[in-house]
């Protein structure tokens, strides 16, 4: 008896570890996915400039006419609306910079170790971390969020953010880390590309400069189809190039001046502007709201709970009290601000319906249609799409996951 458990005891615990990494690791093969972003990419960019790479990849796989992302249309709720699949009141990442009054402290993008690593900031689950989960590997080249560690998980490969870090050398990394040929054999992973936007905000959407950086951004979109084919990727990679809002022209004769309308001395800012967000001190909220009712011009002014739901920005703690939307291409500042700064010649943030705000979406690849221009949509309903092309079973997320598949080959 003893001879034979002797025997059988390594044959049982042989089975047993096989089990064990058979629940850990992925066994479905699923076509690598690649997320794109362009912060700040207009439709109209595309439409004004010779693009032949971004038109290539259109012409063979699909295009919305545009995308609607999350209110506010700032880089941090959008993007990461779009890897979670959450509103921005379900996630909490309520703009780019804001104060949480229960952490006691300030969420803003500035580079490490500034860079808000916390993961208390940050609701929801992303597509990489569904997928580390869930026995895929995932890789992150930057997207806001992809530093901070979600249920003490992170990707296989991720970078703190550094702007500086040339294009190419981030398209080189993402290949390597794709090649089915190297060391990781990545099922997904994100680029992001900032220089668009920064020309937007520079110089506004309608300038020279910023169809200059257009130009720049196809041949690096050319540059990134040439990688994939190099590595043997060309018909099993999907693509998918998105944007997280437009750009509004701004102008020094749109300017509302807040200081001239209420006491700033007895509200706390959480943020300013297009969407000033602010909390009132205790007992104050009526006299402040009252106030902006009453100059309500090239802006809405609304109470926290009366938010029009549609922008789905009322319930989560982080949004204070009052609310107030300018108009597109409005600035909310104080004079002192003001005269001493000025104004940037583009920027968004407003509400997500403008036109002005509409983004970009197109994605090709084996799974999608070829061809194909489908109507616009809404950015939440991206990481359904994601979930499934790598077969995942997705976290819990305000998308829904029949939205779009009229994208995808039968
Ligand atoms: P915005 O002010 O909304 O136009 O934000 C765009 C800027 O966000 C970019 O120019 C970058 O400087 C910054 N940014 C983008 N991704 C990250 C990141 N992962 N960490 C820190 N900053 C980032
Ligand atoms: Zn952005
Ligand atoms: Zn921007």
């Amino acid at each position: 008896m003893i001879k034979k458990l002797f025997i059988y005891l390594p044959i049982l615990l042989l089975i047993f570890i096989v089990q064990c990494n058979s629940a850990n690791s992925d066994q479905s093969q699923t076509n690598p996915v690649l997320l794109i972003s362009i912060d700040g990419f207009m439709n109209e960019y595309i439409d004004r400039n010779e693009t032949p790479n971004f038109d290539r990849f259109i012409a063979g796989g699909v295009y919305a006419e545009y995308l609607i992302p999350v209110f506010p249309t700032k880089t941090f709720p959008t993007h990461w609306s779009i890897v979670t699949g959450l509103y921005t009141e379900n996630h909490g990442i309520i703009s780019n910079s804001f104060y949480d009054y229960e952490l006691d402290a300030r969420f803003s993008f500035g580079p490490p170790p500034e860079s808000p690593n916390d993961e208390r900031w940050w609701g929801g689950e992303p597509i990489w971390i569904t997928a580390e989960k869930q026995g895929k590997t995932a890789t992150t080249f930057f997207w806001p969020g992809s530093e901070a560690t979600i249920d003490g998980v992170q990707s296989t490969r991720w970078i703190d953010y550094d702007g500086s870090v040339p294009n190419i050398e981030r398209i080189d990394s993402v290949m390597a880390w794709l090649d089915p040929a190297g060391e990781i054999q990545a099922d997904f992973s994100t680029l992001y590309f900032s220089f668009v936007d920064s020309r937007g905000h520079s110089y506004g959407p309608n300038s020279p400069e910023v169809d200059d950086a257009v130009q720049e951004m196809d041949e690096l979109l050319g540059y990134i189809l040439d990688q994939a084919d190099e590595i043997g990727m060309s018909n099993q990679l999907n693509i998918i190039l998105v944007s997280d809002h437009g750009m509004a022209e701004l102008s020094d004769d749109k300017v509302i001046f807040l200081d001239e309308i209420i006491d700033l001395e007895v509200v706390d800012m959480v943020d300013w502007t297009p969407v000033a967000m602010i909390k009132p001190d205790e007992g104050k909220t009526s006299e402040i709201y009252e106030a902006l009712k009453a100059n309500e011009e090239h802006y809405s002014v609304y109470l926290r709970e009366e938010l029009p739901e549609r922008f789905y920005f009322t319930n989560h703690y982080r949004i204070p009290e009052i609310i107030m939307i300018a108009d597109v291409g409005y600035t909310i500042t104080s004079r002192p601000f003001y005269e001493d700064r000025g104004i940037m010649r583009g920027n968004h943030g407003y509400d997500n319906q403008a036109p002005e705000m509409h983004t970009f979406f197109a994605a090709k690849g084996p799974d999608f249609k070829q061809n194909e221009i489908v109507p616009a949509f809404e950015s939440i309903h991206i990481y359904e799409l994601m979930a499934n092309l790598l077969n995942l079973d997705p976290a819990p997320n305000d998308g829904n996951p029949d939205e779009l598949l009229h994208l995808l080959r039968d």
